[in-house]
């Protein structure tokens, strides 16, 4: 099977290129590569590498109705969430996180960063186990060890959280602001580089996901990122109450993001309904300082975080909702500033996961074909892409 695609928009560039099978085997200036007899020709459009997503949750993916949250509130999703984290089984937990997966794959999302709660040995166990099957579907699964509620609420959670990592989780997650005391949000997250150091992982804190300008967890992640030399491995989720916090506060914080070479992902759906939710008029949207980091020369990626889970009742694993939110909400409408976001996707998404992939000639046919050309345009309509998975067979659809 071949496709040829002429005269499609890459970054900058106009190019040709041809697929066979699991190849890309040709990729060129627009008008070198001619029609062979019975190929497929594909004209125009944007090509792209996979997007990756930073920050989901996928064991606590579609849940749907056995999640209502009538409150909206962060602290609400977690309490909710702590009831049905009890009667989970292996396999509702494979299941859903197949299926979003397999959403996200539709999307153009090749590589997934789920957070699991380590609070459930099952859900841990599950995700895991879920590796190499997608893997095998050409979907990179990676999973971080998520206390949910802490480490130091109740007897057992570092010891589960220890479990994780031990059992073969790819990064340590932490939840300091979660914490009880300020003091106990500063010690997890220096157990959490402790716990990095002693199994060579990478970090991915839920950080400061609050509209709490109080919250100030951020600065210590990044001395500590300074410190031990973990520059580029370590991402800051959420990272909300930057957005309360005082703009000469928030300047100083600001600049150690990026001094540290510390990652902040933001995740715009969740954080649009979940902050501001103690405020009357008016209304904080508590999303991170996106344009700030941007112009201080800080890396940001775009999450989804939640697919109808207890936290957010929409979502459909499409980043592209995500990134136009973001857009909106984030003030992030000149025309760099919205061909950047599009660009994260594929681009600065990936550096959780090590770096963006590059496609060349003669390597895997892993790549997006959108069939628009226009950046702006695919953000305005949001289509779903042509997805190449790098596989000898096509895959059929989960579910
Ligand atoms: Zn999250």
């Amino acid at each position: 099977m071949s496709t040829l695609v002429q005269r499609a928009a890459l970054l900058d560039e106009v190019v040709d290129l041809r697929i066979e099978g699991a190849t890309l085997v040709a990729l060129a200036p627009a008008g070198s590569l001619r029609p062979r007899p019975h190929e497929e020709v594909l004209v125009g459009g944007r090509i792209t590498p996979p997007l990756a997503e930073p920050h989901v949750h996928l064991d606590a993916t579609l849940l749907g109705e056995r999640a209502p949250n009538v409150s909206g509130t962060l602290r609400e999703g977690i309490a909710n969430w702590a009831r049905l984290r009890r009667n989970l089984t292996h396999d509702d937990v494979v299941d859903r996180a197949t299926r979003t997966a397999e959403a996200y794959a539709s999307y153009g999302a090749l590589r997934l960063r789920t957070h699991v709660d380590t609070g459930s040995r099952v859900a841990v166990e599950a995700l895991l186990s879920l590796v190499p099957i997608l893997a095998e579907r050409g979907i990179e699964l990676e999973v971080v060890a998520f206390p949910q509620e802490g480490i130091f609420r109740a007897p057992g959670r570092r010891e589960d959280w220890v479990w994780a990592i031990e059992a073969g989780c790819h990064a340590v997650g932490a939840i300091p602001h979660f914490e009880r005391t300020t003091e106990e949000g500063w010690r997890s997250v220096r157990l959490a580089f402790d716990l990095a150091e002693a199994h060579d992982r990478r970090i991915d804190m839920h950080c400061d996901e609050t509209d709490d300008p109080g919250s100030r967890h951020l600065e210590v992640v990044c001395a500590e990122a300074l410190d031990r030399g973990f520059a580029g491995r370590v991402v800051a989720g959420h990272c909300t109450s930057l957005h309360s916090q005082p703009n000469a506060y928030a300047a100083k914080v600001i600049e150690l993001v990026a001094t540290a070479g510390v990652q902040v992902v933001t995740n715009p759906l969740d954080n649009a309904v979940l902050q501001g939710r103690y405020d009357s008029y008016p209304r904080r949207r508590g999303l991170t300082r996106v344009d700030e980091l941007w112009a201080a020369g800080a890396q940001v990626g775009i999450g989804h975080d939640s697919v109808q889970d207890p936290w957010y009742p929409l979502g459909t694993a499409n980043l592209l909702d995500a990134a136009y939110v973001l857009i909106h909400l984030g003030h992030l409408t000149s025309h760099a500033a919205m061909r950047r976001v599009f660009r994260t996707l594929h681009g600065a998404n990936h550096l959780p996961f090590g770096g963006a992939p590059v496609l060349t000639e003669g390597g895997p046919a892993r790549l997006l074909w959108w069939p628009l050309a226009d950046e702006l345009a695919i953000l305005r309509e949001r289509p779903r892409p042509r997805v190449w998975r790098g596989l000898r067979e096509p895959v059929e659809r989960y579910g």
